[in-house]
């Protein structure tokens, strides 16, 4: 059974991985109002994957009988500077999200939790794929830089 501070985390993860969703979500909203239509489509799917993580562990905490407690969720930015802004600020976000299933894995480790830790592992992966495939997004976005026939490509690509 699960309980204690494994709980806690595991609902504080379950809470940061809805918050991402969210913040794509907002992302998808920014790009649809620089009609940046391929962008739009890439944060959406960020955003549906962000929602299968935390129900993952959603499912997870129910299947070793734990608690679920479904916290508020942070408001996420309504706009961004520019698209690199927005790209950077999801990379930022992809890496603390690492940050965060580090410690947990950590905490999971010391309290002797076996379970929770192989089930973290799917995580840790996870993330090694998202900082790289967003940093790949962002190194072209830098690349480009103001040139609009650039961006029109990446956006076309993305779609
Ligand atoms: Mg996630």
């Amino acid at each position: 059974m699960l309980k204690g501070k494994v709980l806690d985390a595991l609902n504080s993860q379950l809470n940061h991985e809805f918050h991402s969703a969210y913040h794509y979500l907002a992302m998808e909203c920014y790009f649809r109002s620089e009609n940046l239509k391929g962008f739009a489509h890439w944060a959406r799917h960020q955003y549906e994957e962000e929602c299968e993580h935390a129900l993952k562990i959603y499912s997870f905490i129910h299947d070793r009988d734990g608690k679920v407690k479904l916290d508020l969720i942070a408001q996420p930015p309504e706009a961004w500077e520019s698209p690199i802004a927005a790209v950077e600020d999801a990379f930022c976000e992809e890496q603390s999200a690492s940050e965060m299933i580090n410690n947990l894995v950590d905490l999971a480790l010391a309290e002797r939790d076996h379970a929770t830790d192989i089930f973290l592992r799917w995580f840790v992966e996870r993330q090694v794929e998202e900082e790289s495939h967003v940093g790949d997004i962002l190194n072209k976005v830098q690349m480009i830089g103001d040139d609009k026939y650039g961006m029109f490509l990446l956006d076309r690509d993305l779609g």
